[in-house]
């Protein structure tokens, strides 16, 4: 499984002009890279020659071209991962088939690695490329069990962040062994709260904030008032930037929270859920795609996303189940019936069983979920 840490810099006036000179000759090298592969990398790919030999001779035309250019800071160890990015992803394209399509860089970031041995250590301070002792905020320290593959400096407007890419050897694709245990709680999430299969409900967040939203969109129309090309307007641009980042960070820290405050509030060792993925290609067969709708699951997505990891650290799981008829079914007899939205409990005729509509979909959830963790348990329900 692949992570990511994200640190906020503090760096003083000297240690920051020298970031962005890093940044700006990542994103030569980068920009560079992509059009030595462009001509020279591609009629070599073509050619046969081996990928490492392709990298080996770009990497010297790369450092030629670049040694005497006064405005950039030389890093060979820069280099080396601009051209290596730029690899990875037009190497990416060519299996794929597809066009090369290049992107160049005026971004604001760079990537870097630590030399194999070095184990990243900061407390207060780090060091990197050479820029001693800056402030960091380590409102978490990096989790055990987790190797650092890399690291990207990223500037946002006037923050900076230390971006750490770990990884573990727990392979991604291989479903992770399910414990057998009859401990399985089920979750239906809506947009207006999480429903236990113990009857348990939890209000989840509104996906909007009214009054950063309403500051948003007065930046919004300031900015589209503006001349182009003139300084007002990049003034609005950043004021925009700045109100889109609040609800951004605000969304994401409310997410986090309520990821917790689910592994708190139930004590399972299984939680059960939808298969959003699979929800959401349903949902389109029926026509049923709006763009407000896309958000919401977008929002839930990210949330179980979240869960899944916060479980893990917890030695607990999220497992994703069917969504199919999980709200038509009858939880008790298990005969289907349509219930439309707006039907708050879910009736069955079969079984003159009534219940929480929402409770309902959360005992099928759970039900499914149980198949999954011991085949043995399902053939009870
Ligand atoms: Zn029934």
């Amino acid at each position: 499984m692949n992570l990511s840490y994200r640190y906020r810099l503090y760096p003083d006036e000297f240690q920051r002009e020298f970031l962005n000179r890093l940044i700006f000759s990542y994103n030569q090298f980068y920009n560079a890279s992509l059009n030595l592969i462009q001509n020279k990398g591609k009629e070599l790919y073509e050619s046969g020659t081996k990928h490492n030999d392709i990298f080996k001779t770009l990497y010297t035309d790369l450092c030629n071209a670049m040694r005497n250019r006064e405005d950039i800071v030389y890093k060979t160890e820069l280099i080396q991962e601009a051209l290596r990015d730029a690899f990875r992803v037009l190497f990416s394209l060519i299996k794929q088939k597809k066009p090369f399509n290049l992107h160049f860089k005026n971004s604001s970031r760079f990537t870097g690695s630590f030399p194999k041995r070095q184990t990243m250590k900061f407390s207060k301070k780090i060091s990197l490329f050479g820029i001693r002792d800056i402030d960091v905020k380590v409102h978490r320290s990096l989790p055990s069990g987790y190797r650092i593959m890399g690291y990207r400096i990223v500037r946002e407007l006037d923050r900076y962040f230390l971006v750490v890419n770990l990884a573990n050897d727990a392979d991604d694709k291989e479903m992770p062994t399910l414990p057998a245990t009859q401990d399985v709680i089920g979750m239906d999430i809506n947009s207006g709260n999480l429903t236990f299969s113990n009857g348990l409900k939890i209000d989840f967040i509104k996906s909007v904030y009214p009054e950063l939203e309403k500051k948003r969109l007065k930046h919004q129309k300031s900015l589209s008032a503006k001349r182009k090309g003139s300084r007002n307007r990049k003034k609005a641009q950043k004021l925009l930037f700045k109100a889109s980042r609040k609800i951004k960070n605000r969304r994401k820290d409310e997410l986090h929270k309520r990821a917790l405050g689910v592994l708190k509030a139930v004590t399972e060792k299984v939680i059960a859920v939808e298969d959003l993925n699979l929800k959401e290609m349903t949902n389109r067969k029926q026509g049923n795609k709006t763009l407000r709708k896309n958000l919401l699951h977008q929002g839930h997505r990210t949330f179980l996303d979240l869960l899944s990891y916060k479980a893990t650290l917890f030695d607990r799981f999220v497992i994703r189940v069917n969504p199919a008829y999980t709200s038509q079914t009858c939880s008790c007899c298990g005969s289907l019936r349509k219930a439309p939205l707006s039907m708050r409990e879910y009736h069955c005729e079969n079984c003159n069983m009534t219940l929480d509509r929402d409770v309902n979909a959360a005992l099928n959830i759970k039900r499914l979920g149980l198949s999954l963790c011991s085949p043995s348990l399902s053939s009870e329900s």
